[in-house]
């Protein structure tokens, strides 16, 4: 098939990642292309779209869209102290920099399932009754070999494995 991103208009283009996570870029244009696939800024896998993937990042927190299925974060990410009141899913995620989630608010569920954490990960537990972190699933053992947990998160449905808590 003849590559030609010139002429192809941004609406028909769709994301190579994984169709289970693609619901996380609908509307994203093309951004790069990565061992012959072809991706949107949000599931391109590399630390050079930085800037532009900053921007993307914005657009969706503007639009309190907290759907990051599938998202190559490529810096230290921060949601200390956020408070998101939608479902937010970080569902098969990477993380290539520090993850920091103190002390975030999330007031409906928060999925991490198969999320991958490259670097040292915050999770602080939910202290007042409007902290909340429900049926959140940390599941897949390597995600969170090098991460440390400041306090245990209370969650009835949490799962955890290979964790390293200093609580
Ligand atoms: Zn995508």
């Amino acid at each position: 098939m003849l590559d030609s991103p010139t002429s192809e208009p941004e609406s028909t283009f769709v994301c190579d990642c994984d169709e289970r996570v693609r619901s996380a870029c609908a509307g994203e244009p093309f951004y790069g292309e990565h061992e012959g696939k072809r991706y949107c800024v949000l599931h391109f896998p590399g630390e050079e779209k930085s800037a532009d993937f900053e921007k993307a990042i914005q657009r969706k927190l503007e639009n309190k869209d907290f759907n990051f299925r599938g998202v190559w974060f490529p810096d230290d990410v921060s949601f200390a102290t956020f408070r998101i009141e939608t479902r937010a899913d970080f569902s098969r995620a990477y993380f290539a920099g520090r993850a920091d989630f103190v002390a975030a608010e999330f007031n409906e569920e928060a999925i991490f399932v198969s999320a991958r954490f490259a670097q040292q990960t915050f999770f602080l537990a939910p202290r007042s009754e409007t902290q909340r972190i429900l049926n959140t699933l940390f599941l897949t053992k390597s995600i969170l070999a090098l991460s440390l947990f400041v306090a245990m998160p209370t969650s009835r449905s949490a799962l955890l494995r290979s964790s390293q808590f200093s609580c």
